[in-house]
């Protein structure tokens, strides 16, 4: 039998490379994106795929700051799967997936199901980075933890040195001067940020990425309190200081091993 000429084997390779180029984002609700958005447009920009899972549709979630629950839940679900879209095409997202668990109801998921369902799609997509919340879930949001869990137990079964696991953290403690204007209790932030020393990389966003990431924001309206939106009655200090930086921390597979810093992107 013939070899295969050269050329022939170099594509394939370079193929098989890109492949493993993939960014994916674990996250609950349709708008928690927005925590990996910087890294979403920058992964984009280099040549990486990108994908976000989404655990729930988001049919417990706020319209105009109230709660929309009830008979209207359809149109919610529309209404919030409309600025997925939107926010993913902003974003140039190659795929958009959901895992159909139940919003607001993390205690009732079926976690071997919801890991069961989540490899399959990992194993599909073939992702080398996958992001999602950090063990407080960024807010200690149910959800947010649940999905935390999930990604890790799907993580745990694929694992492969193709791979590698971050959490998107929201709150770390350099961020601490900003509580001023948070006005959140130190013992709150202690429960929702992890130690400076963990976290593995820090992204300081570009000023397109970080415009992008606004507009990411601003598409769910239907989360605003008003149609003002959230972001323009942050004090403008404030908002650069959280949404300027990304920070992710490395998933440690097994406990007590160095932590293997990696240059993600
Ligand atoms: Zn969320």
């Amino acid at each position: 039998m013939k070899p295969f000429p050269d050329i022939y084997v170099q594509s394939y390779q370079v193929e098989v490379f890109n492949l493993l180029n993939n960014l994916t984002c674990v996250f609950a609700h349709p708008d928690d994106e927005f925590l990996a958005a910087g890294l979403l447009a920058r992964a984009k920009r280099i040549g990486y795929k990108t994908h976000i899972i989404c655990g729930t549709n988001g049919e417990r979630g706020r319209l105009k700051g109230q709660n929309f629950l009830g008979d209207k839940t359809e149109d919610l679900v529309t209404i919030r799967n409309r600025e997925f879209k939107k926010s993913s095409k902003l974003l140039e997202v190659d795929s958009l997936k959901y895992l159909n668990l139940p919003d607001n109801k993390a205690a009732q998921w079926n976690l071997y199901d919801a890991v069961g369902e989540l490899e399959s799609i990992l194993l599909n997509i073939g992702p080398s980075i996958i992001v999602t919340f950090n063990k407080n879930g960024g807010n200690n949001h149910p959800d947010h933890i649940g999905i935390h869990n999930i990604t890790v137990k799907a993580f745990k079964k694929i694992a492969s040195q193709n791979y590698k696991l971050y959490f998107g953290t929201l709150f770390p403690k350099q961020y601490s001067q900003a509580n001023n204007i948070l006005q959140v209790p130190p013992q709150i932030i202690d429960k929702i940020t992890i130690d400076d020393n963990e976290v593995s990389k820090i992204i300081k966003l570009s000023n397109d990425e970080y415009k992008l990431k606004l507009n990411v924001i601003d598409v769910y309206r239907s989360q605003f309190p008003d149609e003002h939106g959230l972001y323009y009655k942050m004090p403008l200090k404030f908002l650069e200081m959280m949404a300027k930086y990304e920070c992710y921390e490395a998933f440690d597979i097994e406990e007590n091993q160095d932590i293997e810093i990696v240059n993600m992107l």
